[in-house]
């Protein structure tokens, strides 16, 4: 979490964009197909919309440093763009700081790709595909066709947590910049983009044939341990057969355009990724024997045994299991703890029952107990109050002030309230040097010096056994296949011996 304070400014301009697409925009021709279509939107509030989203998405994952990673995919990005439907769109391709295996795609040709896909590519024929499969859908103009206040209601998803919508407002400043992102395609998109993908990169030289197996990696790879935020298998909804359909067209392809050579580029693409950051990042806060730690900022936590976490760059959200509490860890904004909790009256239209200075564990705080009254609608429809109970704890710590909130119905407040004051009294620094210094895994790339299969492989370069089935899918291949000398495997490695 907390990496960037969020830009709140662009996204209540991006709220306004949105808001705007909605009214009729007239008769466009669509850049792929050449046909006359009503848009809701016109090129020009397309621009608008990317550019201003862009700074909230950017905030939301971070970027990945990684010059080279970065240079690769702005190079092939480029390449393609120029020869796609829409070569005059300012493209942008960046690399976005997230464990997530997605890439997406917003309007005014923002296209970002994940360190998580990018660890899950296995050449780069099959980034291609999906690089042209994100940039059909700006130049199909599927986003602009798509917009719908209905995603709004989706930002609970957000975190793959299950809270309750009357929660969401306290998701809503994380989430907003993400609508753009659970944004769902209707399959005619994606098989149009997947046509796209085979295109574009069969025209830059790509084996589009790989484009189909990164599909399966895909398939593969639904329920992993935890969804936290939407993967490309949940943003983008799978045509049927989409596997064999995309290898149909890239055989149809080949066989139109004969005599050209179609790269897979898989040692290439390998070296590359050597020393990819692989899975979760511990630097900017994980979970363990149920405590939160931040080894970055300095602080650990206790979470009630069974809650589930999710961390973002903007906040930490835990909750039960049912769902009838959340408590939300983000930044108090202000000079003080009492500005800060002001502050946070405000945004929330807090009505204060209680407030009272407090130390924990040797930290300055201040415990405030406010009323949340939410306008909403009964079972008829008709207009409704319903009040919410929360308890704050401003912290401040070092030079942050943190804050945490805990929220339930009037009813769940009671046998909630333990729990949530366990975790915001449990607040203290961090000194453990394990907790400190841990390093996130690698990817590293060996070189089989001898003929063997993936299993043997694992164990020879000292693979877990329980991680082999991961790291299968990680390269796209079965444990029992047998790889000739000299072939090159992913494996996962954490600096430092931890
Ligand atoms: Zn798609």
């Amino acid at each position: 979490m907390i990496r960037t304070i969020l830009p709140y400014r662009s996204l209540l301009l991006t709220g306004l964009v949105l808001a705007l697409s909605f009214f009729w925009d007239g008769c466009a021709v669509n850049p792929v197909s050449g046909k006359k279509q009503f848009m809701l939107m016109s090129e020009s509030q397309e621009l608008a919309l990317g550019k201003q989203s862009d700074p909230s998405i950017v905030a939301q994952f971070g970027m990945y440093q990684d010059e080279e990673l970065q240079a690769f995919l702005n190079t092939k990005g480029q390449e393609m763009a120029a020869i796609s439907h829409r070569p005059d769109l300012p493209f942008e391709f960046k690399l976005l700081d997230s464990p997530v295996v997605n890439a997406f795609a917003v309007p005014g040709g923002y296209v970002y790709f994940t360190r998580g896909i990018m660890a899950h590519f296995n050449n780069e024929a099959q980034f291609a595909g999906v690089l042209g499969h994100e940039i059909g859908h700006v130049t199909a103009r599927h986003s602009a066709r798509q917009y719908s206040r209905t995603v709004l209601a989706q930002v609970g998803l957000i975190a793959g947590m299950i809270i309750s919508p009357e929660f969401a407002q306290f998701g809503n400043e994380a989430s907003q910049g993400m609508q753009l992102l659970l944004l769902k395609y209707g399959r005619d998109a994606e098989s149009e983009s997947d046509k796209l993908g085979v295109e574009y990169s069969s025209q830059v030289g790509y084996d589009a044939h790989e484009m189909a197996g990164f599909f399966a990696t895909l398939d593969r790879l639904t329920g992993g341990p935890e969804g936290r935020l939407p993967t490309f298998m949940s943003t983008h909804p799978d045509p049927a057969d989409r596997n064999q359909k995309v290898g149909q067209m890239a055989g149809q392809w080949q066989r139109r355009h004969q005599g050209q050579n179609y790269e897979v580029g898989r040692d290439s693409y390998l070296r590359m990724i050597d020393g990819l950051m692989y899975g979760e990042d511990p630097r900017q806060g994980f979970v363990e024997n149920d405590n939160f730690y931040h080894p970055e900022l300095k602080f650990q936590y206790p979470i009630p045994s069974g809650w589930r976490t999710a961390n973002s760059p903007q906040q930490v959200q835990m909750a039960p299991e049912d769902g009838k509490a959340v408590v939300i860890l983000q930044l108090g904004q202000g000079a003080s703890l009492e500005a800060a909790a002001q502050a946070a009256g405000e945004k929330y239209s807090l009505r204060t029952t209680a407030s009272q200075r407090r130390t924990v564990n040797g930290i300055s705080a201040l415990e405030v107990y406010a009323d949340l009254v939410q306008e909403g609608q009964d079972a008829n429809g008709q207009p409704a109050q319903q009040v919410l109970k929360t308890v704050s704890y401003y912290i401040q710590y070092g030079e942050l002030i943190y804050h945490f909130i805990g929220v339930s119905s009037e009813q769940d407040f009671v046998s909630y309230r333990g729990r949530m004051l366990n975790i915001m009294t449990g607040f203290r620094s961090l000194s453990d040097p394990d907790k400190l210094n841990r390093q996130a895994e690698r990817l590293k790339i060996q070189t089989l010096d001898r003929e063997m299969t993936v299993r043997e492989a694992f164990a020879r370069y000292q693979q877990p056994s329980d991680r082999h089935e991961e790291l299968a899918i990680l390269n796209g291949m079965e444990l029992t296949t047998r790889l000739p000398k000299g072939t090159l495997i992913k494996t996962v490695t954490r600096p430092n011996g931890q």
